[in-house]
């Protein structure tokens, strides 16, 4: 497992930071945002540090595949019927604002195109 010292989503992984996990796989872990902005929103992570969506794509493609997998269960098990978004802020114009990848689940509501 690699992990970095410091990092918020490394710690939920560890479980030094507490949080609501509502799914494990071999690879990645999913809980509810602890700022929620639909009835829906958990952020799925993967176990191992990867700064984000991209470079968790270039060096390990098939935990990327398990990230996106496990997304569309979250969403299936909170039955989010109307549809659901699936977003990865990366970099500072998109305001990611921890760098470990995470992919946000965001259902329960209408969402609005193009986002603000
Ligand atoms: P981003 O801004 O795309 O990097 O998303 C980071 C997300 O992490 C935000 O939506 C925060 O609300 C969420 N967050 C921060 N700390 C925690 C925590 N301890 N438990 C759950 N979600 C968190």
């Amino acid at each position: 497992m690699t992990s970095v010292e410091g990092c918020l989503f490394c710690g939920i992984v560890a479980g030094t930071i507490p949080a609501t996990i509502v799914r494990e796989s071999e690879r990645t872990l999913a809980f509810r945002d602890i700022n929620p902005v639909a009835s829906t929103h958990v952020l799925v992570i993967t176990k191992d540090h990867h700064p984000s969506i991209g470079a968790l794509a270039e060096s390990d493609p098939d935990a990327a595949a398990e990230l996106l997998q496990q997304a569309a269960a979250v969403a299936a098990d909170d039955g989010v019927d109307g549809g659901w978004r699936l977003v990865s802020n990366t970099g500072p114009d998109a305001g990611q604002s921890v760098h470990h990848v995470h992919a946000h689940v965001l259902g329960g509501r209408p969402f609005g195109w193009p986002p603000g």
